[in-house]
């Protein structure tokens, strides 16, 4: 069947006075219904950028979509008037940010805000609203809702502020989240328990969720697929099983020496990949990776490599999977 949300071989870039930055190069993939897919990179690698372009938050100028298309449910999102892609924002398409007072009004009563935008998308009575919001701070785990809804977010902790933002998200029932960052910054046990609320409103609403995280770790519970970037690339793509027992990509097994591993043994050091990205005023005519790449060869500084598959969802865009290339050993 048809893919809830389907982005293909979008470019993004935004002009700078150093020039234009490539910010996200040729990105495609797809999310089912009520799947999870994440998107994990180093800052700077365009996953946010490709998050603002489904929601077509991209301010343009200075950006600029310079090629690629996205739909969602089969609907060019870029063919939408402005009006209509309001409407796509928040009622289809839900957005979670790294910093909670970003979408929380600091002078409003949690439960005016709540009830005040359930009101502008639904037809409702305003005591039915206020029912509805109570119902929403049940599932994202916020205990004495009545009470809850009296107070200003300031009076929120870290985490459940999180919640609170969970709830705004899910407020007209959309059927895609998209979470930028969310447990970055709260401590460990926090974090777990964000993303086990995620799986649990998956589990009772059977929202699709697409995550983005520069920590691999965050997402080995939570997403069904996964998605590499870097560089403004899809570098690999695959299951949380491929990804995590066999990644092929040299840069995807750089990160993920540096995170605490599946089993949650903490202790490990953390070996951090040496080196940085690319320029993307001019990115390299090669492999985006190679400058650090422990594997690179001839080839690979001259030629892009091309996606090799290695299995229904597993993807890599390497040389090393290449049969075409002629490798060193
Ligand atoms: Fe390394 Fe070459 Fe693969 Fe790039 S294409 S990741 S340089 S082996
Ligand atoms: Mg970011």
């Amino acid at each position: 069947g048809q893919a809830l949300l389907e982005i293909n071989d979008l470019a993004v870039s935004f002009s700078t006075q150093g020039g234009e930055v490539q910010a996200v190069r040729g990105v495609t993939f797809a999310v089912d219904k009520g799947e999870t897919v994440a998107i994990v990179g180093e800052s700077g690698c365009g996953k946010s950028v490709t998050a603002q372009s489904i929601m077509r938050l991209i301010p343009q100028p200075p950006g600029r979509i310079k090629n690629g298309t996205i739909h969602m449910n089969g609907k060019d999102l870029a063919s939408l008037s402005e009006k209509q892609m309001r409407g796509v924002r928040g009622k289809q398409i839900g957005m979670i940010f790294q910093d909670p007072m970003t979408s929380l009004n600091p002078t409003l009563k949690v439960g005016d805000q709540l009830t005040e935008g359930i009101l502008t998308h639904q037809k409702i009575s305003k005591a039915d609203a206020k029912k509805e919001a109570i119902d929403l701070l049940h599932l994202v785990g916020i205990a004495n809702p009545e009470e809850r809804l009296q107070q200003y977010p300031h009076q929120f902790s870290g985490g459940m502020r999180q919640r609170l933002m969970i709830a705004m998200a899910l407020m007209c029932k959309p059927e895609l989240l998209i979470a930028d960052e969310p447990t970055t910054a709260l401590d460990v046990t926090i974090q777990a328990q964000i993303i086990d609320l995620f799986k649990e409103i998956q589990r009772k609403t059977g929202v699709a969720i697409i995550i983005i995280t520069h920590d691999l770790g965050v997402v080995a519970q939570i997403a069904d697929r996964i998605n590499v970037m870097y560089a403004g690339e899809i570098v690999e793509t695959g299951t949380v099983k491929e990804i995590f027992y066999d990644p092929q990509h040299p840069y995807t097994r750089g990160l993920l020496h540096s995170v605490p591993r599946l089993d949650g043994d903490r202790s490990q050091k953390l070996v951090p990949i040496v080196g940085s990205p690319p320029d993307l005023f001019s990115p390299p005519e090669g492999c985006a990776f190679a400058r650090r790449c422990d594997y690179a060869m001839e080839v690979c500084v001259s030629l892009d490599p091309d996606y090799t598959k290695l299995s229904n969802k597993h993807y890599t865009k390497c040389w090393l999977q290449d049969t075409r290339a002629e490798k060193p050993f």
